[in-house]
Order: C-alpha cells, then structure tokens, then sequence
C-alpha cells in the first residue's frame, strides 16, 4: 500500500457494487490505480473490509431467491440490452481501458469486443440451459434433467482483460440463475467497474451482480465464505493452484484458467509472410501481456533462416502509448512489470541465450516515465533457462530450432503448460498430425491466438488450468449449474396395482 500524497487524495475512489448501490469503502487500505505510460495516478482502489465482502456475499445470497425464479426470456433481454450499451459505449470503454492497462486503443476495442460476444451468448440461455428427456425409460415413466443454477458465484480476474474476462464470468453466471460476487484486478478495476454500471442499466437487478475491490485477503474471504458456491479463477498459475485448493477444501466447485508458455511451429513450407506477421502480432501485442501470447518459436527445418526476417519486421513495430495512432506496442502494466521483464532478459544473456533484437529502455517521446519494453528477440533458447522456464508476460519471444514437426511436437509437449500452441503450414498432413498429436488445449492452424469464440469454451488444459470445465460456452453453463435428474410416473384410474415391488427395478 502506497502512503497518501496529497495528489492520490484528489485522485476519485472506486467504488464497492453491493445491492445494486456503488458505495464507498470504509477500509484503511487503499492503492493507486496508476497510468502504465504516464504514471498518473488515475484513481485510488479500496481493499475492502470483511464486513463489506460479508455484506455483498449476504446481499447476492437474498437476490439469488427471487432471481432463480426470474423467467428464462426476462434474463435474456438483459443481456440483449447490455449488448447495445456496451456497443453504444465501446469508445469509452476502449478509453479507459487503455488509460489504466496500457494497451493500444484498437486492442482495447478488441478487449472488450471478446467479451461483449460473451454476452451477446448469455442472451440465447433460453436454448442453452435446456435439460433433457427420455420418454417411458420404464413403463409410464419419464426422466428428465433441470439444469438449475447454484446460488452465490464468484469470480476473480487478472489484470491483462479487465473487460473481456469479467465478461467471460458475470454474464452466463447470471444469465443462468446465479447471483455474483466480481473481484477485478486491483491493478485496473475502472472499466470492469464502467461496464458494472451498464449491467446495472440493462436491468440487473439490486445484489444480483456485486463487486468488491482487494487483492490476497479478499481473494482469500471468497475461498472461504460458506454461502459462496462457486469460483471462477483468472490469472496466475502460483495464485490460481492457491485459489484452487483452498476453495476446494471448503467444498466449492472451482475453474482456474492460470499462466502459459504458448508455442508456435514455424514449418518451412509456411506461407512466410502470413506466418511471420502473424507470429511477432501474437508475440508482441499488447506488450506481450496475454495468456495466449506467443513466448515461443520453434523454427523447423529451413525456416531456422528466417531469424533476420523476424528480426527486420519487430524492428518496424512502434512503441507508444496506448493512445497514440499506430502503436504497436504499448507500455507493461506496471513499474514492477518492467523491472520484472527487464530483469528476465538479464537473466537470459546470463543463462546464454543470443540476444537477436533488445527491446529494452526505448526512447518513447513524451512518455519518459512508461514503463516501455521493445519487442526483444532471443534465439539458442533451452529448457533450463529463466526465460524459457517462466512466463515473461512482456514482449520476449523465445527462438528455439527443431529438424523436423515430430521433434517440435515432443519439445512442446515436454512443456508443463498447456493454454494455447499454434502451426504455420501449408500442409494439411503436417496440420492434422499436430491437432492430433499435441497435447496443448487451444490449438491454432495458421492462427496464432486460437481463443475460441464463445459458441465454444476456453479450453486450456495441463498446468495452464485446473478444474475441469472452462469458461464461457457450453461448458460454463455446466459449470454454473446442478443438474437435478427427476424420475416420474403418474397414475390414472386405469394403472393396475402389482403390489409391493422390493426389486430396483423402476
Ligand atoms: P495474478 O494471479 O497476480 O492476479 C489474479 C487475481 O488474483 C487478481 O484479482 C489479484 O488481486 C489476485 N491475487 C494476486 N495475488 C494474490 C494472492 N497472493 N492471493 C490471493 N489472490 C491474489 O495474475 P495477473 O498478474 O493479474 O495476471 C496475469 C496472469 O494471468 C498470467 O499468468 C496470465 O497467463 C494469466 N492469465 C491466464 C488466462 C487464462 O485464460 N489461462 C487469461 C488471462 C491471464
């Protein structure tokens, strides 16, 4: 926690959502929300008190009483109405995103374009929370499923999406006939609170979505809170196996989408200039800080030769802040972001890796204080190496050099990690081998960031996730309900009585 100066006490408090209400938090404990390429404190964050993560926690458990019972349709067009202010207030959005998190504006967009598909999902419920049913499964009997929802939800989310995956959460667990208990990124909680404030407009009605602000102790409330019955974790792969556990031993059922080392096979029949285009915007984008970044290059064959290519095209990349048009990259999210990615390159000319193009300390005119990194190339990277053993989470793309596709797919899959992994090829028997053969959860062919729109879930698998159902799409609402399973007979006048029956049969 930073000591108040007299700027961070002009600087506007974010707010608690608790019945419906945006309340000021009567906690000690507070942070600076902080501008990545400015170092302006934007707006100060509450750590909110257990009396206040009680109070949403008891305000969702009463909402969830009328709100299971709320018709299928009047859910729905809450959401349809969420849809069109969310388009109506993309610009915004985009802005204040790019204000607290760094990244450019069109990604910005794009950030909450991937998650407004989400919510444009959550209002077709009505066809995906169907149950099912088997006419006369014995005589005069039926059996049918109700898929119904579980009750006080939470979720907890990282700060690289602070739109698209509090949408991957608040929706469909709502939609389903849950209420919701949202802890964004203390690190950038204003637009995920903005588009709180338009759930609230759409229709949702008081304790039905709540957000409180904090980070370990808050996190750790909702794994313990007996009356929440189920989390949905974002982010890390140390914080995430904590939430896990310690949710799980309390009982709840529990999803963690966590950290990535995500590879890309670079084949030497690829179309080269897709291919590497498409390799340096996965690597680079967003300064490197997304689960599905591209961290890793395997280079088969022939395609080893395209080292100064790829270094040619990051060189064309400009570095800027967010808001500036034609940026590339933008600033890491925090000054203890650089240091972090600063030092892990460090790290890398120590353990012996070639240093091909050093992104570090760019000259960025009028953003002398961002925390910038230029896109930063490594070839002659190995196992046992810092930069390969961890998520850089900045923009460091890791070059290693494999003979042939059967010894890029056991590299990959001798990785722990297992989110996302792409193959640029021409050859649809190269592609089908590795869509057979690579034991990685989202699978691009020509595409490098293959995050599956919501008609599908995300699907990260190995290290990467732990829970086994995903987020958004047909999984999720598995994931947010119980399926109840009822077995009836009805009798008429006619039915003829056997007597009692002391077998199983039905
Ligand atoms: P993080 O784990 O530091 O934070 C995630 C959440 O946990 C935040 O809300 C934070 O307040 C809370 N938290 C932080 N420290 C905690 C602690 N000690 N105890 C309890 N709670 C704590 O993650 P981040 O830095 O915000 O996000 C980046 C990470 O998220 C990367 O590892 C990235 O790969 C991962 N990520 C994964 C996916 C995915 O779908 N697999 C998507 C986005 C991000």
């Amino acid at each position: 926690m930073n000591a108040p100066t007299s700027a961070k006490v002009l600087a506007p408090t974010v707010k608690l959502l608790i019945n419906g209400q945006m309340v000021e938090s009567k906690t000690t404990q507070w942070r600076d929300v902080v501008n990545p390429a400015t170092q302006e404190v934007l707006a100060r964050v509450p750590f909110a008190t257990p009396d206040e993560v009680n109070a949403a926690v008891a305000n969702a458990k009463q909402a969830f009483k009328t709100w299971k019972k709320t018709p299928i349709g009047a859910r729905a067009r809450i959401f349809l109405k969420l849809q069109q202010l969310i388009r109506e207030n993309m610009k915004e959005l985009a802005a204040l995103l790019t204000a607290e998190q760094g990244k450019t504006l069109p990604d910005a967009e794009g950030d909450v374009f991937r998650g407004l598909e989400v919510v444009e999902h959550a209002a077709n419920i009505g066809t995906l929370q169907l149950g099912e049913l088997a006419n006369n499964v014995a005589n005069g009997v039926d059996t049918y499923t109700l898929n119904q929802p579980l009750g006080v939800c939470a979720g907890i989310t990282p700060f690289n999406f602070p739109a698209m995956i509090p949408l991957w959460m608040f929706p469909m667990a709502i939609a389903t006939g849950n209420t919701f208990i949202l802890k964004p990124s203390e690190q950038d909680p204003i637009v995920t609170m903005r588009l709180a404030e338009l759930a609230l407009e759409a229709g949702v009605p008081p304790g039905v979505l709540n957000v409180i602000h904090g980070g370990e102790d808050v996190v750790n409330a909702i794994c313990d809170h007996p009356d929440i019955k189920a989390i949905s974790f974002v982010g890390s792969t140390k914080v995430g196996t904590h939430v896990y556990n310690r949710a799980s031993l309390n009982g709840k059922r529990v999803q963690c989408m966590m950290g990535a080392k995500n590879h890309a096979i670079v084949m030497p029949d690829a179309n080269k200039e897709q291919s590497l285009n498409a390799l340096l915007g996965a690597a680079f984008g967003a300064a490197g800080q997304r689960c599905m970044a591209v961290s890793v290059a395997v280079l088969v064959g022939e395609a080893r030769n395209w080292i100064p290519d790829l270094v040619a095209k990051s060189k064309t990349l400009k570095v800027n802040g967010g808001t500036e048009p034609g940026t590339d990259v933008g600033p890491l999210v925090s000054c203890a972001a650089l240091s972090r990615v600063e030092g892990l390159i460090e790290r890398g000319l120590a353990d012996g890796a070639t240093l091909e193009l050093d992104g570090r300390k760019p000259e960025v005119a009028g953003y002398a204080k961002g925390n910038f990194v230029g896109p930063t190339i490594f070839s002659g990277v190995k196992p046992g190496m810092s930069i390969y053993e961890q998520e850089i989470f900045g923009p460091v793309l890791c070059l290693v050099a494999a003979e042939d596709i059967d010894q890029a797919i056991e590299f990959i899959n001798a990785n722990p990690n297992g989110n996302g992994t792409a193959i640029f090829t021409q050859s649809g028997a190269a592609a089908r081998k590795f869509q057979e053969d690579i034991d990685v959860g989202q699978v691009g062919i020509n595409v490098p960031i293959p995050v599956p729109v919501p008609l599908f879930s995300f699907t990260g698998s190995r290290a990467s996730k732990l829970g086994d159902l995903g987020p958004y799409g047909k999984q999720v609402v598995m994931f947010y309900t119980q399926t109840k399973t009822i077995t009836a007979r009805w009798f008429d006048d006619s039915t003829t009585s056997h007597g009692v029956n002391t077998t199983i049969s039905l």
